[in-house]
This record gives structure tokens, C-alpha cells and sequence, in this order.
């Protein structure tokens, strides 16, 4: 049993309208009484937390939160890495190490069960920062929206958005592993240098300074094959003026409208995707959950080979954490982006 007796929480304190700030949450601190378990619940320890945009999808109001609207004054919630203090769930026992889904707060009681998320078991030679970086969700997401909704041949033209972070930087190499030309949209000259440099495309699109649209166009004569899509908004469109026929589009995230105080906006022209036989599929990585541990395999054997490079964004203190969850919208964040309790 632990012997913390204060539990620091982050809260929300006011819906964000538009621009999730941080002033948008709250920290309180509460005695905890460990009371006992129900069945099928487990007391955990939050070691490590993934800081993630769909988080931003919680804070929107009832109506609008795919996976439930957080109430004001509710706890944040999010994927972390977890030591099990105390199980009465029959899976799991007291030292386990997990992924989950938690919540911001020093101590938690999970029912894995009805968790919309599944539980990953993290094995003792993995530590939390390899199966929230490397090995996490977030690469598991490019590898399935890639693989099997994307659909690429060798030899097709892939474009990703949001190509330098977490899962946009996988969905990159594993396009490229799997003998595509690989165009990676990013924003500054930083990420496109270590997107061209470390990941190995083969053109790096910073968006903040070109016309999208139209470098696609230059480089991409023959259109675009596979759109890897993280941003939704300009970018989706620009891809889509240069889709190739028999395009795919694969619609992994929006977050160019998280903070836009409303639903994120479609393509400007339907009849271009009907007459060029375009597909767009939306996915979560959830679909894929029998499928995980061959493809972590996978990604490990790669990343072991050096054919996949990734950044972890490691920030350290519990206080930091809204000011880290903001940073992902302003682009502040280098790769996956994590923050040690
Ligand atoms: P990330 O890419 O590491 O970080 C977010 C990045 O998005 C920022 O660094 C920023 O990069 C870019 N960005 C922020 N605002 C933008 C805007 N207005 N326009 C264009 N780019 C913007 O985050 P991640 O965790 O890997 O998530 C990437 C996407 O995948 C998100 O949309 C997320 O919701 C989605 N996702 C989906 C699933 C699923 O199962 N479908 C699972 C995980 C994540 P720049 O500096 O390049 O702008």
C-alpha cells in the first residue's frame, strides 16, 4: 500500500472557448484515504504521463468530446505509465507496471475494464519512457493508419502533416522503410532539417513559410498517393488540390481545429474526390488492439536496425504538465512528449 497520503490533481478550471490556455487548469492537492477497492479496480501510482492533443478533445463541451466531456473541476485524463499499488482485478497484481488510460494525478483508482482504452502491461526490461515513446501508442498509430488503412506500394509519393512529431515522425519512416518517396510537412526549419537529416525523407515541406499547395504541386507531379493526415484544415486541402487518382487519405487527427471552437472542417470539393476514386478512412488505434505486440516487434527490430529514428520530449515536475499540454499547439514540442510526475 502506498504511504503517500496527498494526492495533487490537475483540474479543469474553465472550459477553453477556442486557445486551451494555462490558466484553463487548476491544481489541488487532497488528503487520500485508500479506501477499499471494488472489483475490478486497481489503485496505481502515475509515474509517467503522455501528453497527447486528443486530451485537448475532453475539455470541449458535452456534444462536442468524442470520449466524454470533462466536467469543470473534473480530473484531466490521459495515457500514463502506472505501478500498481493494489489490484482486486483478477489480470493484474500489486508491482505490475502498465500503460493505461489515468488520470493527472499522483494516485488513481483504474477499472481497467471499463476503460475505453485497453491496458498495455509494460514487461520489466521496457522502461515508461520506451513504452510511451518508442513503443507506445502514438507509433503504433502510424504504423496501422499507414499500413492498413493507407495502403501504400513502393514506389507511391506519401505525404505526412505534423511530420516531425510523435506519430507523424513514424508514420514518415515507415512509409519510407516500405520503399516510398516520402514528403514530410512540418513547421520551421528545424523540423524539416532533422525530418530530411535524421528520419531520411526525401522532402520536407515547412508550411509556415511556403504555399503548400503549390510545393506539392512542384514536387509531387504525378500527385499524391498516400496523405498521411494529422492537422486536417489548409494543409488536408492542399494535399487534396493534388491528390493522385485513386488517392488515400488517411484521417489519423485534426489538430489544426482542436483549438478552433468548433467541428473541423471538411474537404472544399466533393466531386474531385468522387471522379479521382479517393478514399478517406478514419481509424483509432484502438481498432488494431489483438495486433499489438507483433507490430511493437516490429517497430523495436527497426528502431534496434537504425532504419527508425524517434525524439522523446522529456519534461520533469507534475506542475509542468498544462504548460507542456499547451506547448503541443504552439508546436513547442520535439517528438513525444512526456512528463515525469
Ligand atoms: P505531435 O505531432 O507530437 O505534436 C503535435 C504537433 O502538431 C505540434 O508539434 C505541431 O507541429 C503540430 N500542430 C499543432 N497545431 C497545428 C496546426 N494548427 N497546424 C498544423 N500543425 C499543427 O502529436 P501526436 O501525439 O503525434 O499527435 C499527432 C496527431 O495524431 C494529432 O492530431 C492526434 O490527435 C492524432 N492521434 C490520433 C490517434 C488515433 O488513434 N487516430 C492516436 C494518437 C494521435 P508543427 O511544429 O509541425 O506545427
Amino acid at each position: 500500500m502506498t504511504a503517500l497520503t496527498q494526492n495533487r490533481a490537475w483540474t479543469l478550471a474553465s472550459r477553453p472557448e477556442r486557445q486551451v490556455s494555462v490558466a484553463d487548469f487548476a491544481m489541488t492537492t487532497s488528503p487520500f484515504a485508500a479506501s477499499a477497492l471494488a472489483p475490478g479496480e486497481i489503485l496505481v501510482r502515475n509515474r509517467l504521463f503522455a501528453v497527447a492533443p486528443t486530451i485537448r478533445n475532453g475539455l470541449n463541451p458535452p456534444g462536442r468530446a468524442y470520449r466524454g466531456s470533462i466536467a469543470i473541476g473534473g480530473t484531466i485524463t490521459g495515457m500514463a505509465g502506472v505501478d500498481v499499488l493494489d489490484s482486486r482485478h483478477p489480470d493484474f497484481r500489486t508491482g505490475d507496471r502498465l500503460v493505461a488510460l489515468s488520470r493527472w494525478e499522483d494516485l488513481s483508482v483504474l477499472a481497467p475494464d471499463r476503460a475505453p482504452v485497453p491496458v498495455f502491461p509494460v514487461p520489466p526490461s521496457m522502461s515508461f519512457e520506451e513504452a510511451l515513446g518508442p513503443l507506445s501508442p502514438n507509433s503504433l498509430t502510424a504504423y496501422f493508419g499507414l499500413i492498413e488503412v493507407g495502403r501504400p506500394r513502393p514506389g507511391e509519393t506519401v505525404v505526412v502533416s505534423a511530420a516531425a512529431g510523435s506519430v507523424g515522425s513514424v508514420a514518415c519512416q515507415v512509409a519510407r522503410i516500405l520503399g516510398c518517396r516520402v514528403v514530410a510537412v512540418a513547421g520551421g526549419p528545424a523540423k524539416c532539417a532533422w525530418l530530411k537529416d535524421a528520419c531520411r525523407v526525401h522532402e520536407a515541406i515547412d508550411y509556415k513559410s511556403v504555399d503548400v499547395a503549390a510545393r506539392l504541386a512542384a514536387l509531387c507531379p504525378t500527385g499524391v498517393n498516400v496523405y498521411f493526415d494529422n492537422v486536417g484544415g489548409e494543409i488536408l486541402q492542399a494535399v487534396l488540390d493534388n491528390i493522385a487518382p485513386r488517392g488515400r487519405v488517411v484521417l489519423c487527427g485534426q489538430i489544426s481545429a482542436y483549438d478552433s471552437g468548433g467541428a473541423a472542417a471538411g474537404p472544399r470539393d466533393m466531386m474531385r474526390l468522387i471522379y479521382g476514386r479517393v478514399r478517406m478512412e478514419g481509424f483509432v488505434v484502438g481498432d488494431f488492439v489483438d495486433r499489438v505486440a507483433p507490430a511493437r516487434e516490429q517497430i523495436r527490430r527497426w528502431i534496434a536496425q537504425g532504419d527508425i529514428v524517434l525524439r522523446t520530449d522529456l519534461r520533469r515536475g507534475f506542475e509542468c504538465l498544462p504548460q507542456a499540454f499547451t506547448d503541443l499547439f504552439a508546436g513547442a514540442n520535439t517528438g513525444t512528449l512526456l512528463v515525469e510526475a
